[in-house]
């Protein structure tokens, strides 16, 4: 168990129930598991289980098993399982067993037949419609099979040729005789059982029943010992089936409480394995870990730290009401983790060649610029200044705009750390485009301390041409955004690549380092394509726009 983040979780309403529970000696020690089912990466959603679920866990002291939710007969991909357990492991958490519920189908098993002896299940002939027709609606109750009064020993004689392969898939079921005129639906004689011909990557050939869902997950958590078993919100009518199950089969004399919690929704993201999936295999991203991905290894490439997330988490909190939350949070908590942490570095994204006409040819000199403006801890470093520089696109404008504080023809401005500098004249190339700014410095003024008192309101950043570096900068906006209906589309310009020049220390990031590029955003070295993804390789330089510097967003309290 990772002692990494006490305070990961805040105190919730499911801690007051564990606290009650723990006061009435329900449980001697709080056991958790996180469940997932190895069919895709997880997402960000599943994040808010892994803090949930492993955070509890932390906090009264106790354990929390990784479960692979695995009674689907589908290939398990290896793939999946590295990632879930990479993952986890980088958020920052450990479980204490790594199981699988397919390793339990025997006691499974055991607890139909169980069932079926105290005559409280029986196998049923109906079709999968039939049993939807009968199944009634809210306002109605349903309506019994006719095979739910079968003998226990008939029950028991088809249920054991089901095991045996004898009939077809969807051929017969296991149902719990419950109530078929309960006012929860789920209580309707639920099928616990399906026949289905197919290899289980554990288990082979060996089943060909395998049980469902609310019949498994139960079971799974009781064998396991585990004393809450946290689940979202769609799970409430479903618990009064956990508990049947438990207390029916009665294999476990302390028996598992289920509390559910709302899952998480975040605008301009999708949050289903299987719709990533697709974006996956139609090639709409690169991989599982596009930066652009929800994932959580696409945050992860983005740049996003695993302290953000559970900060995110954290703010998010646990509740039981679904609500939409703003992805402005996701990206306020990155913020708020990097502002102190990284070194400023000068990056220009859309460059245009500034000559400093009264600066001397063939002369460098080194000015002083801080490393993280909030941080004086952090130092400064040295970055050349010349008669030839690159600044940004976006900080020119031929004709300002009003309030347009940075440069344009007649305007000084400071130029970080180094000298005020007055724009004189646009040279423009033939089709009309600049192609280069013929500005005047004032040499008194360095470091931008004018000699006269005299102010400038605007102060922008610049490289030097000459030994300036070439960036590739991936500057990535929402996957999703919101058509005319308010559906959620792909967003055509969910990557803008640039090709940039960076001061030369740049040239010495490694994979895996951030900075925040002055005046741009937070960025983070590509881990598989900054230098080829090799610390010291001499591949291009990448990076990844984790979050800009924007900071509209204000979380609520
Ligand atoms: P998806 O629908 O995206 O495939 P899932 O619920 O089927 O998700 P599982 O692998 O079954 O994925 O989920 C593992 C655990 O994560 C479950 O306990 C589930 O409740 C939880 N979980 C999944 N999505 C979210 C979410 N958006 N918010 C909170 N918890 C979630
Ligand atoms: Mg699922």
């Amino acid at each position: 168990m990772s002692d990494t983040n006490e305070k990961v979780m805040a105190n919730n309403f499911i801690h007051n129930f564990i606290d009650e529970d723990l006061e009435n000696g329900v449980y001697k020690e709080v056991y958790t598991r996180f469940p997932p089912e190895p069919n895709g990466y997880l997402h960000v959603g599943h994040a808010k289980s892994i803090c949930l679920n492993f955070g509890t866990a932390i906090k009264y002291g106790g354990k929390c098993n990784l479960r692979y939710d695995d009674t689907n007969p589908v290939k398990e991909d290896t793939e999946y399982v590295d990632a879930i357990e990479d993952d986890i492991k980088w958020l920052g958490f450990q479980w204490t067993e790594q199981l699988w519920a397919s390793d339990y189908f025997e006691t499974m098993y055991d607890a139909a037949v169980e069932l079926i002896k105290k005559g409280l299940a029986f196998v049923d002939d109906l079709s999968a419609d039939e049993i939807r027709e009968y199944r009634g609606t809210l306002k109605e109750p349903g309506k019994e099979s006719p095979y739910r009064n079968r003998s226990i020993e008939e029950n028991m004689t088809l249920f054991n040729e089901m095991r045996e392969g004898k009939y077809a898939d969807g051929e017969k079921v296991l149902r719990a005789k419950i109530d078929m005129a309960s006012p929860n639906i789920n209580m309707r004689d639920p099928v616990i059982y399906r026949i289905v011909h197919a290899s289980h990557h554990n288990t082979g050939d060996k089943w060909c029943i395998y049980p469902m869902y609310d019949f498994a997950h139960p079971i799974e958590d009781a064998i396991e010992g585990i004393s809450h078993s946290l689940c979202t919100m769609e799970f409430e009518d479903h618990r009064p089936l956990y508990d049947w199950v438990l207390e029916k089969v009665g294999f476990w004399p302390n028996p598992p409480r289920q509390i559910e919690f709302a899952r998480l929704n975040l605008t301009n993201t999708v949050m289903s394995k299987r719709y990533l999936k697709a974006l996956v295999d139609d090639g709409s991203v690169v991989g599982w870990d596009d930066p652009r991905m929800p994932t959580i290894a696409g945050l992860r490439r983005r740049g996003y730290t695993p302290e953000a997330i559970r900060d995110f988490c954290d703010r998010v909190g646990i509740a039981k009401a679904n609500s939409m939350v703003d992805i402005g949070l996701l990206e306020y908590c990155v913020r708020d983790d990097l502002q102190n942490k990284v070194e400023s570095r000068n990056v220009i994204e859309d460059p245009i060649k500034v000559i400093i006409t009264n600066y001397p040819e063939n002369q460098t000199e080194m000015v002083t610029v801080e490393n993280n403006k909030n941080v004086p801890e952090m130092g400064e470093r040295q970055i050349p200044f010349s008669r030839e520089l690159y600044v940004d696109g976006a900080d020119f404008m031929e004709v300002p705009a009003k309030k347009y504080f940075r440069l344009f023809p007649g305007n000084e401005v400071r130029f970080k750390g180094a000298y005020f500098i007055t724009c004189n004249e646009v040279v423009k190339n033939d089709d009309g485009s600049i192609k280069e700014l013929l500005c005047t410095y004032d040499p008194e003024t360095k470091s931008g301390e004018g000699f006269d008192g005299r102010k400038v309101k605007g102060t922008i950043h610049f490289v030097d041409a000459a030994t300036a570096v070439p960036v590739t900068i991936r500057n990535y906006g929402y996957l999703m955004i919101e058509d005319e209906n308010g559906e959620n589309v792909l967003n055509p310009e969910s990557l803008v690549e640039k090709q940039g020049f960076a001061e030369p220390s740049l040239a010495e990031a490694e994979p895996g380092e951030r900075f925040q590029f002055f005046r741009h955003g937070y960025y983070y070295a590509d881990p598989k394509d900054h230098k080829g993804g090799v610390a010291g390789g001499d591949g291009p330089l990448v990076f990844n726009r984790i979050v800009d510097l924007k900071s509209g967003y204000k979380p609520g309290n």
